[in-house]
């Protein structure tokens, strides 16, 4: 008795997990366009978001060593 309404409302509540899931998803992809990374400084090894590093031949360098060895 019921066991095809239970089997029913289990799969309902299936659907609207996954439905859930999708839609949070899709709220939470972020809206800047390029996903922050974050890179280490070569110079003290300080961890800093890409945007705010400066990509040098080596790799990246922080805002405080970024006009090392270069004539600015
Ligand atoms: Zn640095």
């Amino acid at each position: 008795m019921g066991l095809g309404r239970l089997l029913i409302l289990g799969l309902l509540g299936w659907v609207v997990f996954v439905l859930w899931r999708r839609w949070q998803r899709a709220a939470r992809r972020p809206s800047p366009p390029a996903t922050t990374r974050v890179v280490q400084c070569q110079a003290c090894g300080v961890y800093v978001p890409e945007s705010e590093a400066v990509a040098q031949a080596g790799g990246f360098v922080c805002q405080a060593h970024r006009a090392a060895g270069r004539g600015d």
